[in-house]
């Protein structure tokens, strides 16, 4: 029958009723840009990741991209971050002129290395991003260390980590700013595109609201130009309704997590580490083999939906080809891509499911 990589039909026929509800009282309202839902969502959002101001955008792309335009990043700046992440972060830095700087990851993690960190800050150093990939936390408290010592800013890349923690700290993966995505596939999702960025400086929040809607003070007011950045009044009224569920989706991500832990442990296949302290919200369930092509061929066959996030890193592409970074420059993270598999994980694959994908896993690397 096969097992899908995500199923967003099971998660919508499960809050249907409240879903259509929202939607249409967006339309009755005809408020579709800012409004009453718009902002009920980017209080709660907030709330929920214990930061004080919240401003919805229309992607986590243009969040990382105002974010870094606030905080001042511009021409002649470098802004550090991890070579296996999502393009959309480097993205973000080339867009404000400034020039990414990439650095290796961490073996068991493949979240960024603080000591590579370190040893990439120069005086133009003006951001890190550290990304928490896959739905776990950086090592904050070293990049924290880092960035205090340098007067460097941290936007944090939560794009795949809505309620990640560290020791029951959701503040603990904040940044100075910390850009979230709600891209339909992540664990809070919308019905399109969307995205936020979150802070506890007011005033900068006051500067990311004015720069993503045109710079306007007022209607038509504009000290400065900005973006049309914003997030639609209908994307925040469907993630305001599906927030009340995350917590009980993240719990169901980790229980199918801990279910796959259990069932390789001592093999076939090695599972991405999970840090002390930390609470994954398994965005991706990752698990490293050196015999990965034969593992995604079988998969395939069995129709059971996998992934590779990501199969290249950044500085092997072409679009990164300026930055002159051969192959070589990260072992760490090259190794990795070529044994990574991501495998289905969602709050609605069941025990049975689980430990199909388990079998299938166990039959074709046997
Ligand atoms: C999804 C994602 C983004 C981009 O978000 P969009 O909403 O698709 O623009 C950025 N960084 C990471 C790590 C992501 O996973």
């Amino acid at each position: 029958m096969g097992i899908p990589f995500v199923d967003l039909k099971a998660q919508y026929k499960s809050i249907k009723g409240q879903i259509d509800k929202t939607i249409f009282e967006v339309i009755e309202s005809t408020q579709f840009i800012g409004g009453k839902k718009l902002t009920a969502f980017e209080n709660n959002f907030a709330q929920y990741v214990d930061a004080a101001y919240g401003v919805g955008t229309s992607s986590g792309t243009s969040a990382l991209h105002l974010a870094l335009t606030a905080l001042g990043v511009g021409r002649g700046d470098e802004v550090i971050t991890a070579t296996n992440t999502f393009i959309a972060t480097t993205e973000a830095i080339s867009l404000t002129g400034a020039t990414p700087i990439l650095v290796d990851v961490d073996d068991d993690t493949l979240n960024i290395d603080p000591g590579k960190v370190e040893e990439a800050v120069t005086n133009r150093t003006k951001a890190i991003i550290p990304v928490h990939l896959y739905g776990q936390s950086a090592d904050m408290d070293a990049i924290r260390e880092i960035a205090t010592r340098h007067s460097i800013k941290i936007v944090a890349d939560a794009a795949q980590a809505h309620g990640a923690d560290v020791n029951g700290s959701r503040k603990a993966i904040l940044g100075d700013v910390t850009c979230f995505s709600f891209y339909p596939g992540k664990n809070l999702g919308a019905y399109g595109d969307g995205g936020m960025v979150v802070t506890d400086d007011g005033e900068l929040a006051e500067m990311m609201r004015r720069l993503g809607n045109h710079g306007r003070f007022d209607k038509f007011s504009h000290n400065e130009e900005g973006f049309n950045y914003r997030l639609d009044a209908i994307q925040a009224a469907v993630l305001d309704v599906k927030l009340g569920h995350l917590d009980a989706w993240n719990e169901g991500r980790r229980s199918r997590a801990k279910r796959y832990h259990e069932a390789f442990e001592g093999g076939p296949v090695r599972p991405v580490g999970e840090a002390p302290g930390r609470y994954h919200v398994y965005h991706l369930y990752v698990v490293r083999t050196p015999e990965r092509d034969r593992l995604l061929e079988g998969l395939a066959k069995r129709e059971i939906g996998a992934g590779i996030h990501y199969p290249v890193p950044l500085h092997l592409q072409g679009a990164y080809k300026r930055l002159g970074l051969a192959k070589g420059s990260f072992p760490v993270a090259e190794k990795a891509v070529m044994e990574i598999v991501s495998l289905p994980i969602y709050a609605e694959l069941n025990d049975d499911m689980v430990d199909e994908v388990v079998t299938a896993v166990k039959e074709i690397l046997g």
